[in-house]
């Protein structure tokens, strides 16, 4: 899960790092009466959660209440990466010296937390990545020993003048305890901004958090934000459906994630790649699988659609009942094969058959991938 950056703020703050004063606005108006009461000039920065915000266009330095007014304004007009900007961070601008790179991840292979620094922070970071890797600088903490101050400090002296060396390490020290104490994935500050000859702050701050902590952390849990999902995960979601979307061109409809799951790697052995995850559950509705339908269907990249039900509790008939309703209503022009299985599977054949709708039906599982993966052309 990842959380907005005035969210994350906070967070860093009440674990001692440092950050600039500011507050969320969700109007030009409130972005102005904000700038007002902590002071020019200040930084409008947009909301959303995606990196490269700064080169969109969403971070805008204001030096009047009118100029805060008009750049919150603006982009809060914006859509970036695909998402429209919703909220604005206006937070007290800061004189940037020097942009440094701080973070902490998790290393899974390695099972250690990874330290990333860097003297060249800023937006070029992933640039630098490429270009420069001997610029940054890794080190590992093993969670069972727990950090080592003394190998810290040697680790960023290699990155920070002796002045800032006591300010890093401790920033160090306390995301990495955040991390710790939260189930983070990814602590990361950037800019780590040198502001003046002695001090250095976080001028941004990034928090992704391990889905799997969060039944442990309800304080966490309710920073999400509705942007956190995907709109088909919205739509899915307020249907009572599961879904995930994935890169490929098959959409499946499947009831059950055990079921779902071998859909997917049989739709994978036979040279496909399905274009998401989407169990409609053990009851699923004829309006759950018009939903379902749908969603799949809001999918570009979807070229043909597998529909691989086993009724157990689900009763066939109302499957396939729910399959030509959404099909007339989506006016499904993409190949649809349709394997059914189990409870009243013989009066859920007669209806598709007697529906007149130009579909495929699979025998089998494996009889139904190849006839998806054969009908997107691969
Ligand atoms: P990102 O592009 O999404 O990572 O957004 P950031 O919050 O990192 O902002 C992008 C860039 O804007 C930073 O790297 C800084 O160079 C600049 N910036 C952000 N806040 C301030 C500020 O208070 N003062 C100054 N001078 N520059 C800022
Ligand atoms: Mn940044």
């Amino acid at each position: 899960m990842k959380i907005h950056e005035y969210q994350a703020r906070d967070l860093l703050s009440a674990y001692g790092v440092p950050v600039p004063p500011g507050r969320v606005a969700r109007s030009a108006e409130d972005a102005a009466r904000i700038a007002e009461e902590i002071g020019l000039p200040v930084v409008i920065k947009a909301q959303v959660l995606v990196g490269g915000r700064g080169k969109a266009g969403g971070v805008k330095l204001a030096r009047t209440t009118e100029e805060a007014r008009e750049a919150a304004g603006k982009i809060l007009a914006l859509t970036i990466k695909d998402i429209p900007v919703e909220a604005v961070l206006v937070a007290k601008a800061v004189d940037i010296r020097k942009e440094y790179y701080l973070s902490v991840t998790v290393d899974r292979a390695n099972k250690k937390a990874l330290c990333i620094v860097s003297a060249s922070g800023g937006v070029d970071i992933e640039e630098l990545a490429v270009k420069e890797p001997e610029k940054i600088l890794k080190h590992y903490i093993d969670p069972l020993r727990g950090p080592d101050e003394k190998d810290l400090r040697e680790f960023l002296s290699a990155a920070f003048p002796k002045k800032l060396l006591d300010q890093a390490l401790a920033a160090l020290l306390n995301l990495y305890r955040l991390m710790i104490d939260k189930d983070c994935s990814l602590v990361e500050i950037n800019p780590y901004a040198q502001i003046d000859e002695t001090t250095v702050i976080a001028a941004d701050a990034k928090i992704n958090f391990d889905d799997n902590g969060l039944p442990k952390h309800a304080e966490v849990e309710a920073l999400r934000t509705a942007e956190e999902y995907s709109r088909e995960e919205i739509e899915a979601k307020e249907a009572g459906l599961s879904f995930v979307s994935l890169d490929g061109d098959i959409g499946c409809i499947v009831n059950g994630a055990g079921l779902a799951m071998a859909t997917m790697d049989i739709i994978k052995h036979f040279g496909g790649e399905p274009a998401n995850f989407l169990d409609v559950g053990g009851g699923a509705s004829k309006e759950q699988v018009t939903a379902a339908f749908k969603i799949i269907l809001s999918d570009p990249n979807v070229k043909g659609i597998l529909v691989n039900i086993f009724g157990g509790i689900m009763d066939c008939n109302i499957i396939a009942t729910g399959i030509v309703a959404a099909v007339k209503e989506t006016s499904l022009k993409l190949p649809l094969v349709v394997r059914l299985e189990g409870n009243n599977v013989v009066a859920g054949k007669k209806t598709l058959a007697e529906s007149g709708l130009s579909l495929v039906t699979g025998d089998s599982m494996a009889d139904a991938a190849q006839k998806v993966v054969k009908a997107v052309g691969k």
